[in-house]
């Protein structure tokens, strides 16, 4: 009765200990590193598994003792290839000698025979393009992995009865085949949607950057047809000076524009920073302060500020103006009917944080899920490319951000980055700072 519940429980330890490794080895390393690295796993994983099957057999009398060694065998040579396939049943047949298992010469022979049949499988297997013939010739290998157990143990017990050796025959193909052809089957669909999900994540790629292009040839579209209105309205004879100057200058205006649109489109194509220097975000931030002054106020937002002095960060002076106009604009802009832009700087700990805070109309969870994602806008005239700039540039200067909000009541965007002590470093030590910290904060 004990010997019955050891093998049972023996039994299902090893299918664990197999399912286990080669889980592993499908999930993590198969397709993710290099050919040769995804060879030696294979083999560590199928050697581990065999040595557990053999080191804790099913049953365990006379000499004879059945264990499933011969799964991760026939999957670890079908997926790693002939040479997994040899040193697979040299490791196998060297385990056994060392256990002292009897009939070593005969082993040795049965199985060279297994192997050159499984080699002679294992090129068909690899080429083959569907599941359903994998899982044939999966089945096949299982099938002489069976005969070749009952070979051999016809040299243990020649004693049994033709009755009983079909039974043993057919008990030993069902397990074996069960197992090889499971999994075989878990790692083809497991490969299928994998290969599944790259395709589509290239397919959204690909549709984002035909969105792009679109919206690129709109945007900037629009105010070269302005300029190129105004431009040839100068060529007209008999225009005063004044009439010259207003219409160079709303041809200049709409040229700014398609500009900035270009440049809002690069940065988030390019957002590595190159020129690193160490900013001063008290200078910085009221500076930002007196470019979006008048857009306040003709929106009748009142800004209020409280800034800590002397907090450094290295980053991009450009891409931090782009940054924070951008969150900026977006806190007037919640704010149709007026309110207040209150802008905080502070240190704590390592960080340097900035929060801006509205009084708008704020966003729900849905809204907030999609922040920062590309056209995502509930304005008429919005590009859905504001935020996602914001996130782009505050990821390559090493912060982060985090939002809060609420319907009606107002929006907070809190962007930390990383502080550095002084003003007086160098460039490249500044960039230095910069990169340490990136670290911590993917953690
Ligand atoms: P755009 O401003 O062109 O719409 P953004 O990427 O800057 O594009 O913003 C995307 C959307 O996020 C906005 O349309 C708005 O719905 C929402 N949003 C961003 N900032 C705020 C804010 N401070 N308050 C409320 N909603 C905001
Ligand atoms: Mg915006």
């Amino acid at each position: 009765m004990s010997s019955l519940s050891d093998g049972i429980q023996n039994a299902l330890l090893n299918i664990f200990i197999v399912y286990s490794c080669f889980t592993f080895y499908f999930k993590f390393i198969e397709g993710k590193t290099t050919p040769l690295t995804s060879k030696i796993m294979v083999t560590l994983v199928s050697a581990v598994s065999i040595i557990f099957c053999m080191s804790f057999p099913i049953i365990n009398s006379a000499g004879h003792t059945p264990d499933f060694r011969q799964i991760p065998l026939i999957v670890g040579a079908l997926y790693g290839g002939r040479r997994v396939a040899i040193v697979l049943t040299v490791v196998m047949l060297t385990y056994r000698f060392y256990l002292d298992i009897p009939h070593f010469h005969m082993a040795l022979l049965i199985y060279s025979l297994l192997l050159i049949s499984i080699i002679f499988i294992i090129p068909f297997f690899q080429n083959a393009v569907n599941m359903r013939r994998k899982v044939q010739l999966a089945a096949i290998a299982a099938l002489f992995g069976s005969g070749s157990r009952m070979a051999l143990m016809f040299f243990f017990d020649s004693e049994k009865t033709d009755v009983e050796y079909l039974i043993v025959f057919v008990t030993i193909l069902l397990t074996q085949l069960l197992g090889v052809v499971s999994f075989v089957i878990v790692n083809e669909r497991t490969r299928q949607s994998a290969l599944l999900s790259r395709e589509v994540l290239k397919l959204e790629k690909l549709r984002t950057v035909s969105e792009l292009a679109a919206s690129i040839s709109h945007e900037v579209r629009n105010p070269l047809t302005v300029t190129k209105g105004f431009v040839q309205l100068l060529r007209e004879p008999g225009l005063s000076d004044a009439e010259k100057k207003m219409y160079a200058e709303t041809a200049l205006e709409a040229l700014d524009k398609a500009e900035a649109t270009i440049t809002e489109y690069l940065t988030f194509a390019k957002p590595s920073l190159e020129d690193v220097k160490i900013l001063d975000l008290h200078q910085e931030i009221i500076h930002m302060r007196n470019f979006v002054d008048s857009y306040a106020a003709m929106n009748s937002v009142e800004i209020e500020m409280n800034l800590t002095a002397d907090i450094y960060i290295a980053g991009e002076d450009k891409k931090l103006h782009q940054c924070l106009i951008n969150v900026m604009k977006n806190g007037i802009e919640a704010m149709p009917g007026g309110g207040k832009l209150r802008i905080d700087l502070c240190h704590i700990a390592s960080n340097a944080i900035i929060t801006v805070t509205d009084t708008g109309i704020g966003m729900n969870k849905e809204q907030l899920d999609r922040l920062g994602n590309p056209f995502f806008t509930t304005k008429d005239i919005g590009t859905g490319l504001g935020t996602m700039v914001v996130y782009s540039i505050v990821k390559a200067m090493g912060g982060r951000i985090k939002v809060d909000s609420e319907v009606g009541k107002g929006t907070r965007f809190t962007i930390f980055f990383p502080a550095v002590e002084q003003a007086v470093q160098s460039p490249m030590e500044a960039s230095n700072k910069l990169f340490s910290p990136l670290v911590q904060h993917q953690e």
